[in-house]
Order: C-alpha cells, then sequence, then structure tokens
C-alpha cells in the first residue's frame, strides 16, 4: 500500500505526481514517450533505493516516485 504525504505540496503537484504515475506505467508497457523539454525518449530507471524512476537523455526530465 502506499502511503503519499501531501502536506508539503501543492494540489498541482500531486496532479502531476499522477501524471508521473501514467508516465512510468506506460513506459513499463513500453511506450514510447518523449521529455517536454528537449524531446529526447524518456527511459525507465530504478533509483538505488529501489523506487522506479523516469530520466530523459540530457536530465531535464528527472522523476522519482516513492510508492
Ligand atoms: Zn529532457
Amino acid at each position: 500500500m502506499a502511503t503519499i504525504d501531501f502536506s508539503s505540496i501543492n494540489k498541482a503537484a500531486a496532479k502531476s505526481f499522477k501524471q508521473q504515475r501514467d508516465v512510468i506505467k506506460r513506459l513499463g508497457k513500453g511506450d514510447t514517450l518523449l521529455c517536454d523539454s528537449c524531446k529526447k525518449p524518456l527511459t525507465l530507471s530504478v533509483s538505488s533505493h529501489g523506487e522506479p524512476g523516469v530520466k530523459c537523455q540530457k536530465g531535464c526530465t528527472n522523476i522519482e516516485l516513492m510508492l
């Protein structure tokens, strides 16, 4: 079960968190998604903590999720 602390983030961030989860889900299914900034493909990665993350080649997109 996921426990998320929303106390320090606003509604926009919560919405973007949902979008980020969707991005990871789509990458996991093999979809190709592009970075909003550099238009390079996003890649799925796993952080040192074993949490899923999404990065682009240039690093302007660097999402780490704590599920
Ligand atoms: Zn980028």
